[in-house]
């Protein structure tokens, strides 16, 4: 048997319409596994959707606002409605905004903490029981490396992906006895539509972050696979409560 093998397993992926989710929704197919991508955007989630049954596997997607409660409860309805079996989560969807802590507004802090923190604990409780249900489920959050690290322009963005860690090891002590493992994901620099956006506020922000990244490349959403693979499958049903820096190396020297 190979542990690392989906088949016959429902994965829902917030965000999985560009970018890193993109990236983990077709490795999870790849492997085996039946997608539901969430996200606002009808146009992009339809493309994802066709992107990956052209490639043989089955996915599908619903229009999901994971800032509203009522939104995640539909997700995890509707993803059984269709699939009949909820296995995998991947709290993927995040929003970055940039600036100085003085200048940073209320709407704004509160913008990203309740997308990339709130919206990540909002659909693992709407898919929990579900998995309860099951029997067992995994759960993958994505931090960052601004998770351990602080960063000067993105307080609210890091306060978020520090929460994640947290929440992380929390729903995996709570929900352990569920036979439910909830790790996360901390990616490096990863070219996508978030950083292009950084790229072209303050222009440089990729050269800097490749001049200290030993493997000596910008990470790609196709880098994030294999780690999302191994969090999904049953090689990982003894690993919970962790968070694995996905990075080239960046967080690793001095
Ligand atoms: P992108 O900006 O390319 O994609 C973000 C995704 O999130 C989109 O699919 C977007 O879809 C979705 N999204 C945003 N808000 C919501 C919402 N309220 N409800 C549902 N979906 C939403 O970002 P990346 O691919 O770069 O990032 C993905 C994750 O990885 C984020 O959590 C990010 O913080 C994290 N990360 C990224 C890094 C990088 O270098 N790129 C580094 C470290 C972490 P739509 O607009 O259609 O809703």
């Amino acid at each position: 048997m190979n542990p690392f093998d989906l088949t016959g397993r429902v994965a829902v992926v917030t965000g999985g319409n560009r970018g890193i989710g993109l990236g983990i929704a077709e490795g999870l197919a790849q492997a085996g596994a039946k997608v539901m991508i969430a996200a606002r955007d009808a146009a992009l989630s339809e493309t994802a959707v066709e992107h990956i049954r052209q490639r043989g596997s089955e996915a599908a997607f619903f229009l999901t606002d994971i800032e509203d409660q009522g939104s995640c409860m539909a997700l995890a309805e509707n993803t059984l409605g269709r699939f009949g079996r909820l296995d995998i989560l991947f709290n993927n969807a995040g929003i970055m905004i940039g600036g100085q802590p003085e200048s940073t507004s209320l709407v704004d802090w509160e913008r990203v903490m309740s997308t990339n923190l709130t919206g990540a604990f909002l659909c693992a409780q709407a898919v929990f029981p579900a998995m309860q249900r099951q029997g067992g489920g995994k759960i993958i959050n994505l931090g960052s490396l601004a998770s351990i690290f602080g960063t000067a322009r993105g307080a609210a963005y890091a306060a978020s992906k520090g929460g994640i860690v947290q929440l992380t090891r929390s729903l995996a002590v709570s929900w352990g006895g569920d036979n439910i493992q909830v790790n996360a994901i901390l990616p490096g620099y990863i070219e996508s539509e978030l950083t292009r956006r950084a790229e072209n506020e303050r222009p440089g922000s990729f050269a800097a972050k490749l001049a200290r990244t030993p493997a000596g490349r910008i990470g790609t959403p196709q880098d994030i696979a294999g780690a999302a693979v191994f969090l999904a499958s049953a090689a990982s049903d003894y690993v919970t409560g962790i968070s694995i820096p996905v990075d080239g190396g960046y967080g690793v020297q001095i």
